[in-house]
């Protein structure tokens, strides 16, 4: 992985073999970003997305494997309980040039990924809310 700092956004580049969310993650730390926003476009051949099941308020996880394009990775970045968190949505497209996608686990890269990062000088924390089971933001 690499990035540079140009003002206020981070253009991020994730190699090949490198898992994107991790990666994401340790960029976010290094650079102490408490809160922002993450788009971003790539490949991966090995990939979790989920979805929240609303009933079981847990999230229904499938992984897929082979060439895929990350059509659109888009996200925010927040903290909880004094950590950063990452909250990432992606766009796949497959083979057969169909798209879908979900909430991201997980994404090893396979060719490169090419992010940026809007960096807002703030921050916003989540706390876990009971009755939709989920991290959500303290306003
Ligand atoms: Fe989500």
């Amino acid at each position: 992985m690499n990035y540079k700092q140009i003002h206020n956004t981070v253009v991020v580049r994730i190699d090949k073999g490198e898992e994107l969310v991790d990666s994401l993650k340790t960029i976010c730390k290094k650079l102490d970003i408490k809160l922002g926003s993450i788009k971003g476009i790539g490949a991966t051949d090995k990939v979790t997305v989920g979805l929240m099941n609303t009933k079981t308020k847990k999230y229904q996880s499938k992984e897929f494997n082979g060439d895929h394009e990350i059509t659109s990775l888009v996200g925010n970045i927040t903290t909880m309980n004094g950590d950063v968190y990452l909250h990432l949505h992606v766009t796949l497209g497959n083979i057969e040039h169909k798209v879908f996608g979900g909430h991201l686990t997980s994404a090893v890269i396979s060719v490169t990924f090419e992010g940026f990062i809007d960096i807002i000088d703030g921050q916003i924390n989540r706390e876990y809310n009971d009755e939709v089971g989920l991290n959500i933001l303290q306003l």
